[in-house]
C-alpha cells in the first residue's frame, strides 16, 4: 500500500535562492517541451514522444547558450518534459484543451525529485546539486531541514518526490510502499459517524467533535483575515492608474499578512482533522461507518456551502477513508437513501415529519428520546453491522 507524506522543509537562505532556480528551470523546460510539440502541431507534424523530446533536450543542453541547464540536477527537466509531453498527449487524443504555458508570475513554483538519488535522516533530505560546488565540504549544502523529525522512514523505498513552495513554505511530497495492515477482528465493535454542520462529528460511541470553527481562536483569525481582505482591496482602488491595477510594496506586505493568517487557518483546521481522525481509529473498531457526503449536493445550499467548506468534510471523509485502509478497519459508506436521521435507533420505526430544527430526537412508537445526531450515528453503526453480517 502506498503511503503519501508531506513534510515542511526549512532550507538556509542559499538553498531557498537555489529550490527557486530549480523550480525555474522545471517551469522553463516544460514549457520548452511544450513549444516544440505546439511547433510541431501546427505544421503539421505527428505527436512527439518522451523519448524524443528528451533526446532532442539533451542536444538543447549542449549549445553554448544553454549551458546552464547542467548546473541544475537532471532529473528536474526530465520529469518537466515527461508532464508536459503527458498533458500534450491528453490533447492530442482530444481528451482534454490545448496545455498552458507556465507563467513566472501566477505558477505555483515545483519541481520533482529523483527517486533514486533522494536520501533521508531522521532530521535531513538529501536534494541532488543544490550545492553549486562539488568540493566535499560544500557538499553539506545538499541536506536540507525538515520541519517534522522521525515522520519519513529512513532507507525506505520513495516514489515520486516532489517540491512545492506554496506562497510561504516549501513543501516535500514523498510515497513510501508500507506493508498491508492485518483486518482487525470482527469481534470489535464498529463505531458510526454522523457528521454535520453544528458539530464536526458524532460518533455512535458517544463521543462529540466540536466545530472548530466556532473557537475564538479561529474567530479572531477569520476577523483578521476579513480585515485584511478589505485593506488590500481599498489599497487597490486606491493606487490604481487609468484601468489597470497596481501592486505597490505595501500591497504586496499585506498579502503576505494575509496569506500568512490564511494558511495559519488552513493549518489549524487540517490538524484538527488529523487529530480526531487519529482518535477515532485509534480505538480500533473493526468497521467505520459514515454517511455518503453528498458534498456537492450541501455545496448547492448557499447557506451550507460555507459552513461545509470550512469544517473541511470533505477532507474529514478522504482521511478517515485512508487511515482506515492504513489500520486494517472496514470502511462503510451509507447508501444516500438510507434514512439515518428519520429512523428510531431503539425500535426501528421511522419519523417522516423529522425537521432540521428538532434536534432531539422524540419516537412517537417506544418514546425514547435521543439527541438527534448521536441517535443518526447509531443508525450508521447498525447499518455497517447489518452488511458485515451478509
Ligand atoms: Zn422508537
Amino acid at each position: 500500500m502506498l503511503k503519501t507524506l508531506r513534510v515542511m522543509l526549512v532550507p538556509n537562505r542559499n538553498q531557498n535562492t537555489q529550490l527557486f532556480q530549480f523550480a525555474g528551470t522545471a517551469r522553463f523546460a516544460y514549457n520548452w517541451a511544450l513549444e516544440q510539440e505546439s511547433k510541431n502541431y501546427e505544421a503539421g507534424g505527428k505527436f512527439i514522444n518522451d523519448y524524443e523530446l528528451r533526446k532532442r533536450f539533451t542536444a538543447f543542453k549542449h549549445e553554448a547558450e544553454n549551458k546552464w541547464l547542467y548546473r541544475i540536477s537532471n532529473n528536474v527537466c526530465k520529469q518537466a518534459v515527461k508532464d508536459a509531453v503527458d498533458a500534450y498527449q491528453k490533447f492530442f487524443k482530444g481528451l482534454s484543451k490545448h496545455p498552458k504555458y507556465k507563467s513566472r508570475k501566477r505558477g505555483k513554483p515545483s519541481f520533482y525529485v529523483d527517486p533514486v538519488k533522494i536520501k533521508f535522516t531522521e532530521t535531513h533530505v538529501k536534494l541532488e546539486n543544490i550545492a553549486e560546488s562539488k568540493k566535499k565540504n560544500r557538499q553539506r549544502a545538499n541536506w536540507l531541514r525538515l520541519a517534522e523529525h522521525d515522520r519519513i522512514p529512513v532507507n525506505a523505498k520513495y516514489s515520486n518526490p516532489h517540491v512545492s513552495f506554496d506562497g510561504l513554505n516549501w513543501f516535500l511530497t514523498v510515497g513510501i510502499e508500507i506493508p498491508d495492515h492485518e483486518p482487525i477482528a470482527i469481534s470489535n465493535d464498529g463505531i458510526g459517524i454522523d457528521l454535520g454542520v453544528k458539530d464536526l462529528a458524532i460518533c455512535s460511541t458517544g463521543h462529540v467533535y466540536k466545530n472548530i470553527n466556532k473557537t475564538s481562536r479561529v474567530r479572531r483569525l477569520k476577523k483578521k483575515q476579513r480585515r485584511l481582505q478589505r485593506e488590500i482591496s481599498r489599497k487597490y482602488e486606491k493606487n490604481k492608474k487609468g484601468e489597470s491595477y497596481q501592486k505597490t510594496r505595501n500591497i504586496i506586505k499585506s498579502e503576505k499578512q494575509l496569506l500568512r493568517v490564511t494558511h495559519r487557518l488552513t493549518d489549524i483546521r487540517t490538524n484538527y482533522i488529523q487529530q480526531v481522525t487519529t482518535e477515532i481509529v485509534k480505538r480500533e473498531p473493526s468497521f467505520i461507518v459514515t454517511e455518503d457526503l453528498n458534498v456537492t449536493g450541501m455545496m448547492k445550499n448557499k447557506h451550507l456551502a460555507k459552513a461545509v467548506q470550512e469544517q473541511k468534510l470533505a477532507e474529514f471523509y478522504r482521511i478517515i477513508r485512508y487511515k482506515c485502509e492504513w489500520n486494517g478497519i472496514r470502511f462503510i459508506t451509507a447508501d444516500s437513501f438510507y434514512a439515518s436521521s428519520k429512523t428510531c435507533s431503539v425500535c426501528g420505526s421511522i419519523k417522516k415529519d423529522l425537521k432540521l430544527s428538532d434536534r432531539i430526537y422524540r419516537c412517537e412508537h417506544c418514546g425514547a428520546t435521543i439527541d438527534r445526531d448521536l441517535n443518526a450515528s447509531i443508525n450508521l453503526c447498525q447499518y455497517g453491522k447489518s452488511i458485515i453480517n451478509h
